[in-house]
């Protein structure tokens, strides 16, 4: 779509080279929503790619994704074996359903953008992962997944500020066993919940990532496999999104299906969620 409304396009080679931010400026990474939709507020833009921020960089600590790594550069890698949650990561950009989308879409395009509906954000969550932030003026500052997004479309960022990395750390990614699940109202369809469950069957410890359902991304966890009423008292605490597509009801009860799909899939001691 052309943006008409664009009348300066600006392609740093670093982020030092960035003076200055307005409020009519966005970043641009894959550009797969900027150039969706209208955007009669963006009067420039600031074109991501030059500064390198693709690494997906495996070290003692975990793994660290550049913000503008393509997500499905993410389906190629290869994880060390014994990582059995970075499953998850993949589960998120097949869970996009959209061959185009993710072959031009960035990792942190999708957190940004900050849909209800983001595959990876519960992933995120789910992995207890950071964000390292970098600002056009001012210091970096890091903030978890599960504080980033505060509303659908609404983020901690403030003007200027860039997500520079994810970071992810090597606890989270050992020894869990995940589960991606999704609903939709129809096939392919806006998600109306998300549960990313992540399970480690040596401490029984369960963590569970919601999206789609609530108002921002967030972390539910138990320190043992939880009973129904454990789930259901954790979900009344949330706050959850009513619109067209669904109910806050709605989708309470099926955030909490998913969450009991998620551990019978998981748990050899809970087979069957029926027994739920
Ligand atoms: C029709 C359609 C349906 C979609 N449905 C879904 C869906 O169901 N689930 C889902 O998860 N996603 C969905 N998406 C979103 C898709 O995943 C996003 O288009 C994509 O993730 C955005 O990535 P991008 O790199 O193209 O970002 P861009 O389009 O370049 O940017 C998106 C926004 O994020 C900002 N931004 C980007 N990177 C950064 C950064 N590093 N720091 C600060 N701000 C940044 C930009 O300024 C802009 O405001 C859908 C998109 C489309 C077009």
């Amino acid at each position: 779509m052309d943006l008409y409304s664009v009348k300066t396009y600006l392609k740093p080679s670093s982020l030092t080279e960035v003076t200055g931010w307005s409020a009519d400026q966005r970043w641009l990474a894959g550009g797969t929503w900027l150039f969706n939709e209208v955007q009669p507020q963006v009067k420039s833009l600031v074109d991501m790619q030059q500064f390198d921020w693709t690494e997906i960089a495996v070290s003692a600590e975990g793994l660290s994704i550049g913000a503008t790594c393509i997500q499905n550069e993410l389906l190629a890698f290869s994880f060390p074996p014994e990582w059995t949650a970075a499953e998850a990561l993949k589960d998120a950009v097949r869970e996009l359903a959209s061959f185009k989308l993710s072959h031009a879409a960035t990792v942190g395009g999708n957190l940004c953008l900050a849909l209800s509906a983001s595959t990876f954000a519960p992933v995120m969550v789910a992995l207890k992962a950071q964000y390292e932030i970098w600002r056009v003026e001012g210091e970096p500052y890091s903030v978890s997944a599960a504080d980033f997004q505060t509303a659908p479309q609404k983020t901690v960022l403030q003007p200027g500020d860039v997500l520079r990395k994810i970071k992810i750390p090597r606890e989270s990614l050992e020894q869990w066993q995940t589960r991606f699940k999704r609903m939709a109202v129809c096939t392919a369809g806006y998600a109306i919940a998300i549960v990313v469950t992540a399970y480690n069957p040596h401490s029984q410890q369960v963590r569970f990532g919601i999206g789609g359902s609530v108002l921002a991304p967030c972390l539910v966890e138990f320190d043992v496999l939880p009973t129904p009423e454990g789930i259901a008292t954790a979900l009344q605490e949330k706050t959850f999104l009513s619109d067209e597509r669904g109910s806050a009801a709605y989708r309470q009860h099926i955030t909490g299906v998913l969450m009991k799909r998620g551990i019978a899939a998981l748990s050899a001691d809970v087979q069957d969620e029926r027994r739920y």
